[in-house]
């Protein structure tokens, strides 16, 4: 703003300036013109009264000339000498004024020599009458005559004179009339200028005062804006909100607040005392820094807000934020703030440990952090590290946890779990298959916790995922070998019955051959020995008898083992080889569905038992569909209580089934239908569930398959049902 207002003067004072510049040159031309005309005024005047002087010299000599024609005449005519005193006339006073005249006429050339000859002449003259006079001894008249001639060319002279002085005396007059005339016009254009001028000049100082007067009226307005604005520093300074310090460039601390001092532990005494010295109070590592600062002040005359620290008066250190700017008119001093920084970077260090933790915590426990909104999209997600094969960063964020891809959906547990989430609900360990990188499945076991903010609304959800590939795989891999180990144990089982049964049969059938041969040879001998051919056939008959008696006794001895008597829950046991056989069932893709009657009493028996009996069903079961190409394959395990028998267990499949003629034969020892099957297991299932005082049939199943079933008696004291944890599988489906 003042920049501005002197410009503007500036521009205003400058033609004020030339104005009266030119009134000053045209004041000194007029004092010149005038001077000038005072000269030529005094010359004219001098001029015409010389001019005076000499006409009236030039007269008087006339006269006298006249009074010495008359006097000398008288003489001359008469000799009375009273003629020459009446006059008085003397040749002296002509003389004087001849003199006199050629002093008037010095300056004038023409002039002054004309009266020299006139003094010549009027001397000469003079003498000559005087001669005339002196001889004159009568009274005569040519003697007069000659004297008057004498004097007619001195008056001739005087005339000539006259003239001249006359002449002048018109080029006088008129040179004082041009003067005249040329003073009028002067003071005429004179006034006319000067008051032009004056009137400019007026008019410009005019406008001169009033931009001063307006100047005036703005520097109060800014110097009362300087003070308002001084007054909001003062009371910012007061308020103590930030640290404010003022400064110079040595690094003196000129004046500070109490937030400053506050910050720093000193007191006004020690600000008074003239201690405070920004260099003192900056540690070392920070003084580059400060060189810096000061440096960029100089240059710029503002520092950008930086960061750095103090020492307290204690020497412990205080963090701050600090920016300043040197005053305008002092450039050697300037003010600072300075924000105190602990509290942040304290919390910033708790919010940086905080996360180390989490990431801690992510790292070792578990492999993703995810957050949802509302409407359950992704809102952030992080992997732990070890997590190589996770999805990009940042991929899956706003998609909703319906539209990220998993694998092989269970359509009633993703309905159970949206019905969680819709209710805003804590879910636990929901376990998922997604797509890896290579195709191969990823198993992701999910938690998360409904999070709400303050006034109550729900805002998303936020969770856990644990990477479960591994657990899973080896899970499998561990229900696979029992399930090859079961498979194992049984043909183990079936081989060692097979060895048994070989060993006991052997001896017979070696009998009859043997028998056969010796038979066949009595036959073909010369002639043919009969007697010996019967008794041949009769031992034939009599081995052939031992080998169904060595499997009869095998099947009597099954039956005859008596089974050991635990009590335990059976759909707990059912459960159990379902899980087993879980591989096989995903591996031939087989939907298994088990509906366990909910509150069975303890089934009392041998768990390995009647467990392989269950193994068994369902392995033939698996085997039976994957054989076939028939639709859908579906396997169910039902449980239902019977009065009369107690529990019944049904297992069913969707195989090619079974002919009803073919119902009873299934369980008969041998009887098989598969390459490298034995025909044993139903027969020794059979045995098995009878010795636990059971029945068990088969029946082809009304939508295609098989249904085998077997039944078992309860606990008879066990009359109140018990709540199994089994129960709640109820209805559960098994991908
Ligand atoms: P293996 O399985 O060694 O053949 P099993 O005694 O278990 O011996 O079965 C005897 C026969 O009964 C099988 O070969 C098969 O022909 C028939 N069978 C068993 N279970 C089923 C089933 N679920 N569906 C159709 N046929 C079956």
């Amino acid at each position: 703003m003042p920049v501005a207002l002197s410009q503007s003067s500036r521009w205003f004072a400058r033609p004020l300036a030339l104005v009266v510049a030119v009134l000053l040159i045209v004041v000194f031309a007029i004092g010149i013109f005038g001077f000038r005309y005072w000269q030529e005024r005094q010359a004219t005047t001098f001029a015409s009264e010389r001019n005076d002087e000499v006409l009236e010299t030039l007269d008087r000599l006339k006269s006298v000339i006249a009074d010495v024609e008359a006097q000398r005449r008288g003489y001359l005519l008469t000799l009375d000498p009273t003629y020459l005193k009446a006059y008085g006339v003397s040749d002296e006073s002509v003389r004087r004024d001849t003199q006199a005249l050629q002093a008037l006429v010095a300056n004038d050339p023409l002039q002054s020599h004309r009266a020299e000859h006139l003094a010549l002449t009027v001397a000469e003259k003079l003498r000559e009458i005087d001669d005339i006079v002196k001889t004159a001894r009568t009274s005569s008249g040519s003697a007069a005559l000659a004297m008057m001639r004498s004097l007619d060319e001195i008056r001739s002279q005087l005339d000539q004179m006259v003239d001249h002085e006359r002449f002048l005396r018109v080029d006088v007059d008129r040179r004082g009339a041009m003067l005249e005339r040329r003073k009028a016009w002067f003071i005429a254009a004179a006034v006319v200028i000067v008051s032009a001028l004056a009137a400019v000049a007026l008019a410009l100082a005019r406008l001169e005062a009033t931009r001063r007067r307006k100047a005036i009226a703005e520097n109060l307005a800014l110097h009362g804006d300087l003070e308002a604005r001084d007054k909001k520093i003062r009371r910012l300074v007061d308020a103590n909100i930030v640290g404010i310090i003022i400064w110079d460039l040595d690094g003196r601390i000129l004046e500070a607040n109490d937030e400053f001092l506050h910050m720093l532990g000193y007191g006004r005494e020690d600000l008074a005392s003239g201690r405070l010295n920004r260099t003192d109070l900056t540690p070392a590592e920070w003084r580059d820094r400060d060189v810096r600062t000061v440096a960029e002040l100089k240059q710029m005359g503002t520092v950008q807000p930086f960061e750095k620290e103090y020492f307290r008066k204690d020497g412990s250190r205080v963090p701050v934020l600090m920016g300043g700017t040197v005053f305008e008119q002092s450039r050697n001093q300037g003010v600072s703030f300075v924000l105190d920084l602990t509290e942040r970077k304290r919390a910033d260090e708790a919010l940086r440990r905080s996360e180390e933790r989490f990431r801690t915590l992510v790292h070792f426990s578990f492999d993703v952090y995810w957050e949802t909104d509302a409407q359950h999209r992704f809102t952030h997600q992080e992997f732990a590290e070890s997590l190589a094969d996770g999805p990009a960063p940042g991929s899956e964020i706003g998609k909703t946890r319906w539209e990220v891809p998993y694998l092989e959906p269970d359509e009633e547990a993703w309905r159970k779990h949206r019905e969680t989430l819709d209710a805003h609900l804590p879910f636990r360990d929901f376990e998922l298959a997604r797509p890896g990188p290579d195709g191969s499945r990823r198993y992701v076991s999910v938690s998360g916790l409904p999070v709400f903010d303050e006034t109550g609304r729900f805002v998303g959800y936020r969770g856990v995922g644990r990477h479960i590939t591994e657990r899973r795989r080896a899970e499998e891999a561990l229900r696979a070998m029992q399930a090859e180990l079961a498979h194992a144990n049984r043909i183990t089982t079936m081989g060692q019955l097979t060895a048994s049964i070989a060993h006991e049969v052997n001896q017979p059938i070696a009998a009859t051959v043997t028998n056969a041969e010796a038979a066949l040879r009595w036959l073909s001998a010369q002639p043919p020995d009969l007697g010996e051919v019967r008794n041949s056939l009769g031992l034939i008959v009599k081995d052939g008898k031992r080998a169904g008696n060595v499997i009869g006794g095998i099947r009597a001895f099954i039956n005859k083992v008596p089974p050991r008597k635990d009590r335990f829950d059976l759909s707990e046991a059912i459960l159990e080889m379902v899980a087993l056989t879980r591989s096989e069932v995903l591996k031939h893709r087989i939907l298994l569905r088990t509906e366990l009657a909910p509150g069975l009493p303890g089934v009392s028996g041998d768990r390995t038992q009647l467990q392989q009996v269950i193994l068994n069903l369902i392995l033939n079961a698996i085997e039976a569909m994957s054989a076939s190409d028939k639709g859908a394959r579906e396997l169910r395990i039902d449980t239902e209580r019977e009065v009369k028998h107690g529990v019944l267990v049904t297992v069913r499949d969707t195989g090619p089934g079974l002919d009803p003629g073919d119902v009873e034969r299934v369980f008969n020892a041998f009887y098989t239908t598969k390459p490298e099957g034995m025909g044993m297991g139903l027969a020794i299932c059979r045995s098995m569930v009878e010795a636990h005082g059971g029945r068990m049939w088969a029946r082809p199943n009304e939508a295609g398959g098989a249904v085998f079933q077997f039944t078992l008696p309860l606990v008879r004291d066990e009359t109140a049902p018990s709540e199994s944890p089994a129960a709640q599988a109820t209805g559960k489906t098994t991908p």
